[in-house]
């Protein structure tokens, strides 16, 4: 296997946080210039690629370190599919890694590539759940089979393709592959490789960033 392509979806509206958190400032630049420069440090061979899907209205805008920028859709899922619509056949590697986790660096990116080359359909980043988890509702969850589930999440170029075909919607590709049939491998995941998701996590990850928290 030896051509990777990385998708980094960037095209979400940043509802919980207020505005699109991916033009975010962080430790001099933007929240997805991170995310990228780690994806074209994995992808970083001749034939090699990185997308970079973000909102329609920046589509026309250049991205640093970007192969093809392309518009995304209205669900992460959709937005995914725009990504692989311009990843070409030649690749067999995906990678699917989202543009608000700018924490998340090369040793991430090389561990669930390299789980893809000894076998895994689909390979996962994930950490441990530290709270105690319930029911909205009511009820106790028992968090000791639980692991919270992070990007960059790596595939065989062909499995990716198979899982989207159908055009369904999940949170994240490999539960894809995985309803599908296919074989999900867990890596360690990284604690510090935080989603953005409200504004304190931008400043959670300022002082990360300042301690040199990027693998
Ligand atoms: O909304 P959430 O934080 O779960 O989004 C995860 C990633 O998916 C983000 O990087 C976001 O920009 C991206 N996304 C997208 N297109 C959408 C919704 C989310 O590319 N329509």
């Amino acid at each position: 296997m030896r051509s990777v392509w990385v998708i980094v979806v960037a095209a979400g509206s940043g509802s919980r946080f207020g505005r699109p958190k991916q033009y975010e400032e962080l430790g001099g630049r933007r929240v997805i210039d991170w995310s990228v420069a780690a994806a074209r440090a994995t992808a970083a061979g001749p034939e090699d690629g990185v997308v970079v899907v973000v909102r329609p209205d920046r589509a026309g805008e250049p991205e640093p370190d970007a192969t093809v920028v392309v518009a995304g859709g209205a669900t992460r899922s959709s937005s995914v599919r725009a990504g692989l619509a311009v990843v070409p056949g030649h690749a067999d590697v995906i990678v699917v890694h989202d543009g608000a986790r700018p924490l998340a660096g090369a040793e991430l990116f090389a561990r669930v590539v390299e789980a893809v080359r000894e076998g895994a359909d689909a390979a996962v980043p994930a950490v441990e759940v530290t709270d105690s988890l319930r029911h909205r509702s009511g009820g106790r969850v028992d968090r000791g089979g639980l692991v919270a589930v992070q990007t960059p999440q790596a595939f065989p170029a062909a499995a990716l393709r198979r899982a989207h075909a159908a055009e369904p919607e999940a949170t994240d590709d490999a539960s894809l592959v995985e309803a599908m049939g296919g074989k999900v491998v867990i890596v360690e995941g990284y604690p510090a490789n935080l989603k953005i998701t409200r504004s304190i996590d931008l400043a959670i990850a300022e002082a990360l960033l300042r301690f040199g928290e990027t693998r």
